[in-house]
């Protein structure tokens, strides 16, 4: 039972008109699994998030959570899955503290368990000052601290969070991926993050899925997704010496692209075919080039990213 996915879905599709938000979507998370949902505006990551909570019934395919198929269970998928939609909201005349009690007397908690929970929450997400003003006085950052703080409440199985970090100040965000992968790690709570912020959800996606126009164009580790991609192998060095250096040490190795500026200060960039990659770096060593930094360009979850895109619009285009 316990091996069984946390959330599922097979061939999952949905239309609005003439629009496929969702297109034959197949996806599977399992328990404990930090997922990110990537993709550009559009791409259907909300309408696939509100399919999981059966806000809104799917037009063909089948989607289960914690073994429940949402639409048919919504209430129970309710008490289970904590949510953190992409505009938060809250009553503005109502405290922190109370919206937070709020929803745990909606989730039926008992009020001395709730209250304890909510001391934790506030300080949890970095509210315990904030949590005895009115909500309406909060800015954007806080509001989003607060919708997490709500979607935890009620001490769920599985969280959904829409966006969780866009308005967040840069402290505030390494405090919430730091939540994000202690419910993982310690509560084994199962995770969808859909974001845009992609070098976040490297540091703390065990799983990601590229999402473009309602489809999964790949997905995997970011490892994996950095060796089944497509394209040439860019390594970035810093090296004590120049590019004249690196041309001379390279010049018998075939399928070297380009030797040009890195993208940090002091960095060169070489571009080569994938499977001379290693041979370049041999190159490199037995010429006498002190490497003293290399890293795979390639392998950034950005450069992935924008790898996808492209190979996706040059087919579609
Ligand atoms: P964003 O990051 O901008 O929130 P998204 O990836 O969440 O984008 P969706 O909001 O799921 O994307 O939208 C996917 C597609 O479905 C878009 O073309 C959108 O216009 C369309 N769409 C979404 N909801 C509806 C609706 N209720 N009626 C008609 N079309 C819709």
């Amino acid at each position: 039972m316990s091996d069984e996915p946390v959330i599922s879905a097979r061939g999952l599709t949905k239309r609005y008109g003439d629009t496929v938000a969702v297109d034959g979507l197949d996806l599977e998370i399992g328990r404990g699994e930090v997922f990110g949902l990537l993709g550009p505006n559009g791409a259907g990551k909300t309408t696939t998030i509100l399919m999981l909570l059966g806000l809104t019934e799917p037009t063909e395919g089948t989607v289960r959570v914690l073994g429940l198929d949402p639409a048919r269970n919504p209430l129970a998928i309710k008490r289970r899955v904590g949510y953190l939609p992409d505009a938060v909201g809250f009553y503005e005349g109502l405290t922190g503290r109370e919206n937070l009690r709020y929803t745990a007397r909606l989730n039926r908690m008992d009020p001395d368990e709730a209250e304890a929970r909510i001391d934790m929450l506030v300080d949890r997400v970095g509210l315990a000052d904030a949590a005895d003003r009115p909500a309406g006085t909060y800015s954007r950052g806080m509001l989003q601290r607060l919708g997490i703080a709500d979607a935890l409440v009620k001490d769920p199985d599985v969280l959904i969070l829409d966006e969780p970090t866009a308005a967040i100040d840069p402290e505030g965000v390494s405090e919430m991926l730091d939540l994000i992968r202690t419910l993982a790690t310690d509560q084994g709570v199962t995770q969808l993050i859909s974001s845009h912020h992609l070098q976040q959800v490297q540091e703390v996606c065990d799983r990601v899925a590229i999402f473009v126009s309602g489809r999964i164009v790949a997905s995997g580790t970011t490892h994996e997704l950095a060796v089944g991609g497509a394209g040439p192998e860019r390594l970035e060095l810093r090296i004590d010496g120049g590019r004249d250096d690196l041309v001379r040490a390279l010049e018998g190795v075939p399928g070297i692209d380009d030797i040009r500026p890195g993208r940090r200060p002091g960095s060169w960039e070489v571009v080569v075919a994938r499977e001379h990659a290693g041979e370049a770096v041999r190159a490199l060593a037995a010429g006498g080039i002190e490497i003293l930094e290399l890293r795979r360009a390639s392998e950034e979850l950005d450069e992935i990213y924008r790898r996808y895109f492209q190979e996706v619009t040059t087919h579609a285009g």
